[in-house]
């Protein structure tokens, strides 16, 4: 018998054909349609649990301190990974640049293995140990999978990957490294996350695939959090997510409903989602009104983005109507142009994925739909060190000096010169 996650989780509702399952449910889709979950909360125990209050007195800085919000057992923490506790960061000098006054970041890439996932993959994997399981698996396009690897490693679980032939190199490395089995699979991440879906079904493993898995959101919610807490219960205006399968959006989305349905903040922003243009079928969806999503074969250097078949639309289609949200879409040319100006004006090293926020802001701006004089927040989801290769076409090879002052100067003057 298997129990309910915590006293807190009511049961889950089918994001397409709203189907509820009792709170005690193995099932991870809905067994009518098979579309994916969404995790229901008795809100009332919850706020008997946690406030801003308490919060202000919880020392724990990792997404733990949400805990009571987290459709986890007490007993399964503090987790042995710090996740998440990560800064809002004012962008002074990027504001300027926009012509903008409150412009944040949200700044995951510190986070354990360098990108926002593993606040998904944290409680998929806890969640998958309080049931009984040691063997999580996933498809990815990269972050995904080192995040699961990283934190199965912490955990002492097995993980079991697949991830698309072209999956950067850093990201194939540090899955390795972290001791996880892996499989590159020949064609693109919607063939690698068809074959996971389907060994694990064979070999009963815990997927944390993004979408099939209801607790990724959970985790991911925890961001909504961060910033609120980091603006002292206000919210910003808008949120710009770079989006793939649309978990980020529908998860950081419902961060920030919850975080309205307990009194906490006063409104919930508008999430914008940022597609990539060879890989923007949520866009086409969002334009049409139509939740029948029709799949592309994406092409985009923005790796972690590069969904063709978006395994979480409804949950993203429909946060991006309940918060009056919207989607735009940006060419690698202008994500590339955001590569370099994010770090250089604000110190933060963002793979092609995450700086598609900025992009993304850019273009709204550009297109007048909306204020310079709005709070934004832009969350930065992935370190650079992820896909140093697309970073470094951005870069010319610094000049070679001998160990001689004399020498230096002349490479000095050449320099100027070139100006
Ligand atoms: C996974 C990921 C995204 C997109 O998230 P989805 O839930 O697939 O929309 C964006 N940026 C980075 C760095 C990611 O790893
Ligand atoms: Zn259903």
């Amino acid at each position: 018998m298997r129990l309910p996650p915590t006293e807190t989780v009511s049961g889950f509702a089918c994001l397409a054909c709203a189907q509820l399952e009792p709170p005690e449910t193995e099932r991870l889709t809905c067994p009518s349609c098979g579309a994916n979950l969404d995790v229901l909360y008795d809100y009332e125990r919850i706020a008997r649990r946690i406030d801003p209050d308490r919060l202000r007195a919880e020392r724990d800085p990792s997404i733990w301190r949400y805990r009571a919000l987290l459709p986890l057992r007490e007993s399964s923490g503090p987790p042995p990974l710090l996740v998440g506790g990560r800064p809002l960061l004012r962008a002074p000098r990027l504001g300027e640049a926009l012509g903008m006054k409150r412009v944040f970041l949200h700044d995951d890439t510190g986070n354990p293995t360098a990108s926002f996932k593993d606040r998904a993959s944290l409680v998929a994997a806890l969640r998958g140990r309080e049931i009984g399981t040691d063997t999580v698996s996933c498809a990815s396009t990269g972050n995904a999978a080192s995040s699961l690897a990283g934190v199965a490693a912490a955990l002492g679980m097995r993980a079991v990957i697949f991830v698309p032939e072209k999956a950067p190199l850093p990201k194939l490395t540090q899955i390795l490294l972290y001791g996880a089995r892996v499989f590159r699979v020949r064609g693109t991440y919607d063939d690698a996350f068809d074959l996971c879906l389907a060994a694990s079904e064979r070999f009963g493993w815990y997927t944390r695939s993004t979408g099939v898995n209801p607790f990724t959101a959970e985790g991911k919610k925890t961001a909504a959090f961060e910033i609120a807490e980091s603006l002292e219960w206000k919210s910003p205006d808008l949120v710009f997510v770079p989006t793939g399968d649309g978990n980020i959006l529908g998860g950081v989305g419902k961060g920030f409903q919850e975080m309205r349905r307990l009194g906490w903040i006063d409104r919930v922003p508008r999430m914008i989602a940022v597609q990539a243009e060879g890989a923007s079928p949520l866009a086409t969806a969002w334009r049409t009104g139509s939740d029948a999503v029709e799949p592309v074969a994406p092409r985009t250097i923005a790796d972690s983005i590069a969904v063709g078949r978006p395994r979480d639309a409804h949950r993203a289609l429909r946060m991006l109507r309940e918060t009056e949200g919207d989607v735009v879409v940006v060419p690698d040319e202008a994500i590339l142009e955001a590569m370099r100006e994010l770090p250089s004006t604000t110190g933060l090293f963002a793979e092609p994925s995450a700086a598609a926020s900025l992009a993304g802001l850019r273009k709204m701006l550009a297109e007048g739909r909306i204020d310079p004089g709005e709070t934004i927040v832009l969350l930065i989801t992935g370190s650079g060190l992820k896909d140093t290769a697309t970073a470094a076409r951005l870069t010319a090879e610094p000049p070679l000096v001998e160990p001689r002052l004399e020498d230096l100067e002349r490479a000095l003057s050449r320099e100027k010169g070139d100006r």
